[in-house]
């Protein structure tokens, strides 16, 4: 495959996309005088329209997408998005209200905010839901905040969360943000958390129990109303990571699983074009102890209006500008109710169906290190084809070649090798069966040629990328000497 230049490569001295006619009116100079313009970029590209958009759209093309295909990050739930969302969120009134508009001009607006966390309340069975948080990481260190200003109220701020070694790493990370130490506790044989381990742990100086459920192996925590009843015991509170929610909707609640804060990703749950950054939200929704230090603002219903309420003495204020991301709240709304209360219920059965053919089908070929029912996603590991000496990097990278995005690979920690994938509602009978047919020729490969696996993708623009080195010696500006750069 031909490598695509950097469009510095392509830039001669002199060359523009397109050029104006004289003027034939006086240039007024003096009306830019205070505007920070430059005549020129030093080492900006000079190219004609032709090159730019061939460019820009043959580097298109060498994108993945969920819209081209099979996707199975695990954990990430990168289902495809229903293009209904998309208009939904681009009617004027949504994409261009002023963030600054007032409560009066915006009704429509507040109705969605207060119509998506009532839906929300319903579907996770919870008192009240802010809508503010960013991100699952974001809405993580909110909860915590939310628990924090609870118990110091109380007199008793307390010193630890607990947290099961499957966790995703944001886990530990928001707990300490907020302040907290971190203690590990161990899963039992089965993926679950040990019980009898966690009494143990469950000192006075534990503020939460921060758990997954489904749990990062795809496995249901089933002990979860004792381990409810164990932290509250204690006088800790019981944080669930809900980003695995695409399992459970319509067929259990957090809330009844006595859960007291819980946060959501929107952007998988409840569709959103995630990956690269996009813009996600992470709404966060408490029981009625922990609803008054919610973030401000909240949206409440007054004489029939909705107003955006500041004044809230015990909140722990604002958590993100405005009210948080917006447009994303727009397509989550268009999805539920698109959906409606039966189509979540069957979303979340299909997910489970897939992820499960997915985990038969290739059970013996792949290691399955928790062979456990598992629901929305299955972790597999290398461990078969270690002894040939192949990893899971050089599995993740082959698949590469046959056209599918690999699963996400070393994590959860507890399994090494691991394979995590997910193939969420959205997959036909097909596609799984093309992925499956992909995975078990790589087995067979692993076996007979190894080497190939090695050197893997053979098919893609850039072979083996070192993995740190954007990060560790970030290049942010193209110089000449750079023409024939190395890439290794
Ligand atoms: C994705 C994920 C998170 C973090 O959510 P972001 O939206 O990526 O910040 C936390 N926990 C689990 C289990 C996740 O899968």
């Amino acid at each position: 495959m031909n490598r695509e230049p950097l469009i510095f490569e392509v830039s001669d001295k002199g060359k523009r996309a397109f050029r104006l006619p004289k003027l034939d009116v006086p240039f007024r100079k003096d009306l830019l005088e205070n505007c920070p313009l430059r005549r020129e970029v030093e080492g900006f590209p000079q190219v004609s329209e032709v090159e730019i958009v061939r460019h820009f759209t043959r580097l298109s093309q060498l994108n993945y997408a969920v819209d081209i295909g099979f996707y199975p990050l695990g954990s990430c739930t990168m289902k495809y998005n229903p293009k209904v969302n998309e208009r939904a969120a681009a009617l004027p009134g949504f994409a261009g209200v002023h963030p600054l508009a007032p409560a009066e001009y915006a009704q429509g607006c507040l109705e969605v905010i207060k119509r998506t966390e009532e839906l929300l309340c319903e579907i996770a069975g919870m008192d009240a839901f802010t809508l503010q948080p960013a991100a699952g990481a974001h809405g993580e260190l909110v909860g915590m905040m939310l628990i924090r200003a609870r118990l110091t109220d109380r007199g008793d701020p307390r010193k630890v969360v607990l947290i099961p070694d499957s966790a995703h790493g944001t886990n530990p990370s928001s707990a300490h943000l907020c302040g907290y130490q971190v203690r590990e506790i161990k899963s039992d044989g089965r993926g679950r958390v040990d019980v009898a381990g966690l009494e143990r742990a469950l000192t006075p100086d534990v503020a939460a129990l921060m758990l997954t459920n489904p749990n990062t192996l795809g496995v249901f925590e089933t002990e979860i109303k004792k381990i409810a009843a164990l932290v509250h015991d204690r006088g800790a509170f019981l944080y669930m990571d809900g980003a695995n929610m695409n399992a459970l909707c319509g067929i259990c609640r957090p809330g009844d699983m006595d859960v007291d804060v819980i946060h959501l990703n929107l952007h998988k749950t409840f569709s959103t074009p995630h990956g690269g950054g996009g813009p996600g939200a992470g709404p966060v929704g408490v029981k009625k102890e922990l609803a008054p230090y919610l973030p401000v603002p909240v949206v409440v219903r007054k004489e029939g209006r909705l107003v955006a309420e500041e004044d809230r003495p015990e909140s722990i204020g604002r958590v993100r500008t405005f009210n948080g991301n917006f447009l994303v709240v727009v397509k989550a709304l268009a999805y539920i109710l698109s959906l409606g209360a039966e189509g979540l219920r069957e979303m979340s059965e299909v997910a489970v169906l897939n992820a499960n053919y997915i985990r038969k089908s290739l059970e013996g070929i792949y290691h399955l290190q928790y062979p456990a029912p598992t629901l929305h996603e299955c972790v597999f590991s290398d461990k078969l084809q270690k002894p040939h000496g192949v990893s899971n990097l050089d599995i993740a990278k082959r698949l590469i070649d046959y056209g599918v995005h690999p699963p996400t690979m070393s994590f959860p920690l507890i399994v090494p090798g691991a394979l995590m994938i997910e193939p969420t509602e959205t997959e036909p009978r097909r596609e799984l069966d093309v992925f499956i047919e992909a995975m078990k020729a790589i087995a067979r490969e692993a076996k007979e040629s190894p080497e190939l696996l090695k050197s893997a993708p053979h098919a893609a623009p850039v072979r083996r990328l070192n993995e740190t080195a954007a990060a560790r010696n970030p290049v942010l500006r193209w110089t000449e000497d750079m023409k024939e750069p190395s890439r290794t």
